[in-house]
Parts: C-alpha cells; sequence; structure tokens
C-alpha cells in the first residue's frame, strides 16, 4: 500500500474488514472560528457548527458512534439543538451521523445529486468501501441543484454546488457576513486529494471549483477544509497550483505517448509527494485522461 493512500485511507477511517474502528477513544476538539462559528474535530470529515439566536446548523456530522459526543460539545456552545445538518457531500465519514441527528429532528439538507447516492448503496472508489443506503430519516429533506441560501444567525449564508469535483454532489458552505467557508473535500489538508472519479468526481471539476471558490472569498476568509485544520485563500490557491501542476505533467506525458508505468516513473507528483505515495494517485489520473 502507498504512503498516500494509506494516508487516505487513515482519513477515510476504513478499518480491515472486520475489525471495528475504535471511536471510544476518539475526543471532539472544538476549535473557534469566530463568535457565532466554531470547527469540531474527531474521526471523519471537519464539521462546521452556526450558533445564535436562531439556532443551530452544523455543516457535516461525521460518523454515527460519535452523534452523542458531538451533540455534547454543541451543547458546550449553545442550549440550541441541531436544526439543520448542511452535508458538504455524501461520503460516510461526513454523513453516517445523519440518521441520529435526523431522528433527533434535524432536518437534512444537501446537493440533491447527494440525497440520490444516500438513497442507494455506494461504493467508494478508493477502497471499495460499501457505504449503505440511509433510512429515510437520515436523508436530506431539503436538496438543491446548483445553490440556495440560508438567513440565519445573522448571516448570509450561501450553500453552493460548483459542478463535479470531488463527488457529483458537492457543496460549499460560505458565510458571507462572516467571511468564512467550509469547502468539504473539494480542498483538504493531506497530500494529494481523493477524488472519487468513480462516483461523478473529476479533477479538472475540482481545479475549476478550487478556481469558483477562490473568486467567491478573499484574503480575510477562514476557510473550514475537509479535513484538516483552519486554512486561507492562499492555501486554497497552492493547492490548486499543485493540481494543476501535476496533472499537466501527467497529460504532457500522455501526449507524448508514454505509458502510464513511464508517466509513474517520471514522477508527476514531483515537489508534492513522494513517487511511492502518489502512483496509485497518478494512475487514476492518466487513465481519466487518456
Ligand atoms: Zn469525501
Amino acid at each position: 500500500m502507498t504512503r498516500t493512500t494509506s494516508a487516505v485511507l487513515g482519513l477515510l477511517v476504513c478499518p480491515a474488514p472486520g475489525a471495528a474502528q475504535d471511536f471510544d477513544n476518539i475526543q471532539i476538539q472544538t476549535i473557534r472560528v469566530t463568535e457565532s462559528i466554531y470547527m469540531l474535530q474527531g474521526s471523519g470529515g471537519n464539521i462546521g457548527v452556526s450558533i445564535g439566536d436562531d439556532g443551530t446548523f452544523i455543516v457535516d456530522d461525521q460518523f454515527a458512534p460519535l452523534t452523542d459526543k458531538i451533540v455534547a460539545a454543541i451543547a458546550e456552545l449553545t442550549d440550541h439543538p441541531v436544526d439543520f445538518v448542511v452535508n458538504s457531500h455524501w461520503h460516510y465519514d461526513h454523513t453516517d451521523g445523519n440518521e441520529n441527528f435526523g431522528r433527533a429532528g434535524a432536518i437534512i439538507v444537501a446537493q440533491d445529486n447527494s440525497r440520490r447516492r444516500m438513497e442507494t448503496e455506494q461504493i467508494i472508489s478508493l477502497n471499495g468501501r460499501v457505504q449503505p443506503p440511509y433510512a429515510e430519516v437520515g436523508l436530506p429533506k431539503i436538496t438543491f441543484l446548483e445553490s440556495m441560501r440560508f438567513s440565519y444567525n445573522d448571516n448570509v449564508v450561501d450553500v453552493i454546488h460548483t459542478g463535479p469535483g470531488h463527488t457529483d454532489g458537492d457543496a460549499q458552505v460560505y458565510f458571507r457576513d462572516s467571511n468564512v467557508i467550509h469547502t468539504g473535500d473539494m480542498f483538504v489538508r493531506y497530500g494529494l486529494p481523493y477524488i472519487d472519479q468513480g462516483n461523478g468526481g473529476s479533477t479538472d471539476g475540482m481545479i475549476d471549483a478550487l478556481w469558483t471558490i477562490a473568486g467567491l472569498i478573499d484574503d480575510d476568509t477562514i476557510i473550514i477544509p475537509g479535513h484538516g485544520q483552519l486554512s486561507t485563500r492562499t492555501d486554497l490557491l497552492e493547492f490548486r497550483t499543485m493540481l494543476v501542476t501535476i496533472r499537466d505533467r501527467i497529460k504532457d506525458g500522455i501526449a507524448r505517448g508514454l505509458s502510464v508505468d513511464q508517466v509513474i516513473a517520471s514522477n508527476p507528483a514531483r515537489g508534492y509527494a513522494e513517487p511511492a505515495g502518489s502512483a496509485g494517485w497518478v494512475r487514476t489520473a492518466y487513465e481519466a485522461y487518456r
């Protein structure tokens, strides 16, 4: 197993078949972003929390066994229970808490393609993990195609689908008044991003989406990435430059008639990732562009 792949598998939390992840040892860390917005980290994708007079809404809800701990962490911030959960996309490490939150009365919101995928069994292309369909109570009741807007907790919050990228159902959640954006896995802080090309994701789409996001925000924006620490627009643009550079090297190799093994041997991720760690990523991209 390559280094990058194992790192991504670690982040997606894919235990060996039969092994259960030990959620008992996971602690929820609360990171203040602004007076009304927080980031929670436990296991799985970063959770965004909006608190205020209107109530509470969160972006993503991690794994079902963590719901009680997540609820307890939110209760430290506000007396209001969670009214809405916005799913940044449909991957289990961001949405497996949906059924618990739905049962507790929260309305789940997502891009429409994400709802469609959560209705049926999905196989994650990276690791072959089967994601079972969610019960009705865990499915998004409100969906959107291109964008929607919340006016909530003194923020205009735009929820925007930027086309195929990490998956085919990604949503960016931009708190305009606070100048904070939750990018889901369109932007992450571990090396090469996982792009779910087996389920509608696209490298070109991610590159385009990152450009769209960069145009939406400014140098003062605080970014809550899908995974990793709070970031800036500069970090996001550097991440995009990495993708453009590696993609262009791969496409150049294809244009010169190189085989996939020759392209891998040319180390197109040089400067960004070790050859052993990037081979699988390069192979997937090669197949997509050839
Ligand atoms: Zn994901």
